[in-house]
């Protein structure tokens, strides 16, 4: 008798499990019925988190892959395109780099870092995206088609309605089924694999059972951490920021120009976000309550917005920051803030949603023999994911002059983890490249290192092989042709907002 998995049970109806939900249901959507069944619960009394507006370009192909128009999201999601992050006063308290989407000209076969004068310009002498998002304009002009650009983006997006897309697909197009109850018990077996959920809902009682559970019950992780005690990993001491504060900006005019980036402005104990929407902004405040009080981090809000904070609803979350040891034991696998979280400044979190659920897809049906084996390189890959993640939002923070203590903090070597410690004896010759970041698990690419490392005035010492370094020809010629790009661009390229209206009309 075969032990495939012909059932899996999602529990949790935020951004994690409609996605989980929707890129799990869309691999396998030629199933017949009795191959695979897939169920999504949620609780109608537990909110879902509410935030989460800014994706990584992975999710070009994940809305692609799962069958929906790009219109539908631009439409309902009220989304903005997202072709970087902007990095405002984070290296002083007046300046400015860029971490653009798009990698350098010449990328993985020369780089050009050391050819570049001023290294803190390198982002704008190898790539025209900088300029382009400076201009406010849009990654692509009318005749280029959904999905498609010269330049590379994300999206930004309203967590809820993004939701809400996915159920609506999910339900509709991808035959998953939806039920509304709260998980009150997990029952496990005698060999400690959950077998039975009990849940309650309007109705009354119920229960659940499946091969696979897949827990997206966000930080409270109900099923991996409470039920089968998977230990929680603190990365607390390499990135300090455990509060947040968010609202929703109006526009002072509606044809406002949106910004087409992340704005991520550094403050005196954390960092304000901004993302820009079709109908408003998002903004938050991300800090370390061992260094800023709730009062003075509204009162940095509210000096960015440039308005009282009274006439404003404030969210106020509380997080830890790190992940669970395993994320994947027996039949549970954990998926968005069940599994883990840190602070959103590289919007790694909807990113490890995709990841991982699409994982579970490639990997079903798995027999359940081989489930252990599954669960086992899954769980390498994701200890992997995490501590790169965990040195790369690092290296934000550690090559910065600011006074504050809390800056200060951050470039205390104690502070520091070891792997990033590593990268940084390598790149004290040489800058990242891309043979550095090869592997199957790898998340960013040496691109988003080089942006961040050298926009934030780190210039390897390339003095010792300088030998190696005398393509200046070469050089030239491709940062001419990034000027050229540039000029071009900036010259067809439309105004963000200009792109967005005239594309939905169509
Ligand atoms: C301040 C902040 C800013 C962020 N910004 C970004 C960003 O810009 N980009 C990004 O990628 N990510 C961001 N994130 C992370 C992002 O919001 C989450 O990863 C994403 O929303 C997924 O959340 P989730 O679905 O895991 O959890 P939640 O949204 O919390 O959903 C949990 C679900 O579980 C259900 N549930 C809980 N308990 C039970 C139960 N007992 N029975 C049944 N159902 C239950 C709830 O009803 C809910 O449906 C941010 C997070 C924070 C805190």
């Amino acid at each position: 008798m075969s032990d495939a998995i012909k059932s899996i049970v999602i529990v949790g109806g935020g951004t994690a499990g409609w996605l989980s939900a929707a890129i799990i249901a869309a691999h396998h959507k030629n199933r017949p019925d009795e191959t695979l069944k897939i169920t999504l619960v949620e609780a109608s009394d537990i909110p879902t988190i509410g935030v989460g507006e800014g994706t990584w370009p992975t999710i070009r192909n994940t809305v692609r892959m799962i069958g929906i128009d790009e219109k539908k999201i631009f439409k309902e999601c009220f989304a903005g395109f997202k072709q970087g992050g902007k990095f405002v006063n984070w290296v002083t308290e007046d300046d400015f780099y860029y971490h653009p989407f798009t990698v350098p000209l010449g990328y993985g076969q020369m780089d050009l870092a050391p050819y570049v004068e001023e290294i803190e310009d390198f982002a704008l002498e190898v790539n025209y995206q900088q300029e382009i998002c400076e201009a406010g304009l849009a990654p692509r002009s009318l005749a280029e088609g959904e999905f498609q650009s010269v330049c590379n983006y994300a999206y930004h997006l309203d967590a809820g309605a993004f939701a809400n897309i996915l159920k609506e697909h999910c339900k509709s197009e991808l035959s998953v089924e939806h039920f509304i109850g709260t998980v009150k018990d997990v029952i496990l077996d005698e060999k400690g694999h959950i077998s039975i959920l009990n849940l309650e809902s309007e109705d009354g009682p119920f229960e659940l059972t499946a091969d696979l559970f897949v827990d997206c019950t966000g930080f409270r992780s109900l099923l991996l951490g409470k039920a089968l005690g998977v230990p929680f990993v603190s990365n607390e001491k390499y990135l300090f920021n455990n509060k947040a504060l968010a609202l929703h900006v109006p526009y002072e005019d509606e044809d406002d120009p949106i910004a087409p980036h992340t704005i991520a402005t550094g403050q005196n104990a954390g960092w304000t976000w901004d993302i820009g929407l079709t109908n408003r902004r998002g903004v938050g405040h991300v800090y370390s309550d061992a260094y800023l009080s709730d009062d003075e981090a509204e009162e940095n809000l509210s000096k960015y917005i440039g308005q009282s904070l009274d006439k404003f609803y404030i969210k106020d979350i509380s997080f830890q920051s790190g992940y669970r040891q395993q994320t994947w034991k027996h039949n549970c696998v954990a998926v968005g803030l069940a599994c883990g979280f840190v602070e959103p400044l590289e919007a790694t979190a909807i990113m490890l949603v995709e990841v991982a659920a699409r994982y579970i897809a490639e990997n079903l049906p798995a027999e359940q023999s081989t489930m252990a084996v599954t669960a086992k390189r899954f769980n390498q890959q994701m200890d992997y994911r995490w501590s790169r993640i965990t040195d790369f939002l690092k290296l934000h923070y550690m090559l910065t002059q600011r006074p504050e203590p809390y800056w200060r903090a951050h470039c205390d070597p104690a502070s520091i983890p070891d792997s990033l410690k590593e990268d940084l004896a390598i790149w004290k010759y040489r800058g990242p490249i891309k043979s550095d970041f090869d592997g199957v698990a790898e998340l960013f690419p040496a691109a988003s290192y080089q942006y961040v490392l050298y926009g934030m005035g780190y210039k390897p010492d390339y003095s010792r092989q300088s030998y190696l370094y005398d393509q200046h020809k070469n050089a030239e010629r491709i940062r001419q042709k990034n000027r050229l790009m540039t000029q071009q661009l900036l010259q067809t390229l439309p105004p963000h907002r200009d792109y967005i209206e005239h594309w939905l009309e169509q």
